[in-house]
C-alpha cells in the first residue's frame, strides 16, 4: 500500500529558487491545469512484430533497480486483492512484486498469476503516476499562487516532474522483466527435475492421483510423459 507521503513532492526535484516575478501579465496569468494522463501516454503495452508483448520505453534516463523509489513502484498496489486464480480456488495469495507469481500460482505452475501479468502491471504504475502528477500539479499550482513559483515556470516545472517519475518507472519496468524472467516456469522445471529422479511408476501413479486437479496441466503432462517414458522402457 502506498501512503500520501509517497506522492508528496518532498520526495521529488526541489523546486528551484526562482521567486515569481511582480508583472501583472504574471499574476493574472490563468492557470490551466494539465492534461492527467499526459498525452499523448507512453504506458502502454505493444505486441511487436514476431508477437511479443513489449513495455513501453520510458526513460532515457532510468534509476536502477535496487533503488528505493523502484521498489516502491515495483510493489504499490492500489488496493489489496488476490490474483484471479486465488479467488476463483478461495486459497490465500500473497503479493510480493509485479513480474513475480503468488506462491500458489507458482507451487502449482500456473503461468498466468495476475502479478505477472504486464498490462495489470503497467495499469497500476499509470495509476501511480496519475496521482502523483495530480498532487505534484496542486503542489505547483499553490507555489504559483502563493508567489514563490513563476506561472511561466509552471509548465516546465511539471514536465520536470513527469521526467522524475518516468525516470523511476523505467527502473520499475526492468525490475518487472528481471522478476518475470528469474521467475517464469521455474516451478515446472522443478518438477520435471524431481520426477526424471523417480524410477518408481506406483510413486508416480500415486503423485499424479493427489495432484492432478492442483498442477496447470503442463506439469501434469511431465509427470504423464515420465510414466510413459518408463512404461517404454519395461516393454521395448
Ligand atoms: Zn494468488
Ligand atoms: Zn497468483
Amino acid at each position: 500500500m502506498y501512503t500520501s507521503n509517497d506522492l508528496t513532492r518532498a520526495s521529488a526535484n526541489p523546486l528551484p529558487r526562482t521567486p515569481a516575478t511582480t508583472n501583472s501579465s504574471n499574476s493574472s496569468r490563468a492557470i490551466i491545469y494539465p492534461p492527467i494522463p499526459p498525452r499523448p501516454d507512453p504506458m502502454r503495452v505493444t505486441i511487436d512484430e514476431n508477437g511479443h508483448r513489449r513495455l513501453p520505453f520510458l526513460s532515457n534516463n532510468p534509476l536502477s533497480v535496487d533503488h528505493e523509489r523502484v521498489h516502491r513502484y515495483i510493489t504499490f498496489r492500489p488496493y489489496a486483492a488476490k490474483c484471479s486464480n486465488c479467488a476463483e480456488d478461495h486459497c490465500s495469495c500473497d503479493f510480493t512484486e509485479h513480474g513475480r507469481p503468488c506462491s500458489a500460482c507458482a507451487s502449482t505452475c500456473r503461468p498466468d498469476c495476475d502479478f505477472v501479468n504486464p498490462y495489470g502491471f503497467i495499469a497500476v504504475l499509470a495509476h501511480y503516476r496519475d496521482l502523483y502528477l495530480h498532487e505534484e500539479f496542486k503542489h505547483l499550482r499553490a507555489a504559483v499562487e502563493a508567489g514563490q513559483l513563476a506561472s511561466s515556470r509552471l509548465d516546465r516545472e511539471f514536465e520536470r516532474a513527469a521526467a522524475w517519475f518516468y525516470s523511476g518507472a523505467q527502473g520499475a519496468v526492468t525490475l518487472f522483466l528481471l522478476n518475470h524472467r528469474a521467475t517464469d516456469g521455474m516451478m515446472l522445471r522443478g518438477i520435471f527435475h524431481i520426477v526424471s529422479s523417480i524410477t518408481d511408476t506406483g510413486l508416480l501413479t500415486q503423485f499424479l492421483a493427489v495432484m492432478h486437479d492442483k498442477l496447470h496441466p503442463a506439469a501434469i503432462q511431465i509427470i504423464v510423459d515420465r510414466l510413459n517414458t518408463i512404461y517404454g522402457a519395461l516393454h521395448n
